[in-house]
């Protein structure tokens, strides 16, 4: 299949992904925050996880730069890349839907802000980063590119190693009981393993 369908196909997914987050951003923009984590720690996270999950994919789809790393995957591969991909946005949609105004890109307590044990939350405590790590593991294959992939999995593996230990003291603070006994009952991020 031409080159062209496959960033086609990626850029229709990636969109798709603006659009579901774009009104909680709205949301998230006007609520009142009583603690707020946004460190230039924060930030720089925020900017890491920016480069591979926007900046190195476009370079790839608009430009020639990144072409001397492609991977010649075959189609069918390309296309469990592009299925999961899709797939996954279900997940980012009902993950922002069960979060409603708690959601924040940055680590963040909002005004009445409440626990959220329900929905996807009730299977585990991350799925938000479930789906994060399904998109890394599958935008370099619907891409095949090298740099798309690995660029992709190492800025998100940082912010995820970093960040989630804070959140959850974060939310130990906040909740303190309450969450303790939501991390007996519930995994990370992928049900009943992990
Ligand atoms: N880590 C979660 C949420 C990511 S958004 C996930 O992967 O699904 C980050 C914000 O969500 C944090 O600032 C925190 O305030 C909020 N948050 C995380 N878990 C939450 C929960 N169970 N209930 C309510 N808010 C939560």
């Amino acid at each position: 299949m031409d080159e062209i369908i496959w960033k086609t196909i990626f850029m229709v997914i990636w969109i798709g992904s603006g659009i579901v987050r774009s009104p909680h951003m709205k949301k998230y923009k006007k609520t009142e925050k009583i603690n707020s984590k946004k460190t230039s720690r924060e930030k720089f996270l925020c900017f890491l996880a920016a480069i591979g999950m926007m900046i190195v994919p476009m370079v790839y789809v608009f430009t020639p730069w990144l072409n001397s790393f492609n991977m010649g995957l075959p189609d069918w591969a390309r296309w469990i890349g592009a299925i999961v991909f899709g797939l996954s946005m279900v997940l980012f949609w009902w993950v922002h839907k069960t979060l409603g105004k708690n959601w924040s890109p940055v680590l963040e307590i909002r005004k009445d802000h409440k626990l959220i044990t329900e929905g996807p939350y009730n299977y585990v405590r991350h799925p938000m980063y479930t789906q994060i790590w399904i998109w890394m593991l599958c935008q370099g294959l619907v891409l095949s590119n090298w740099a798309v992939g690995i660029v992709g999995i190492v800025t998100w593996s940082i912010l995820y190693i970093v960040r989630l230990p804070e959140e959850e003291r974060m939310m130990i603070e906040q909740f303190d009981q309450e969450y303790k006994d939501y991390m007996n009952t519930t995994k990370k991020i992928i049900p009943g393993v992990y």
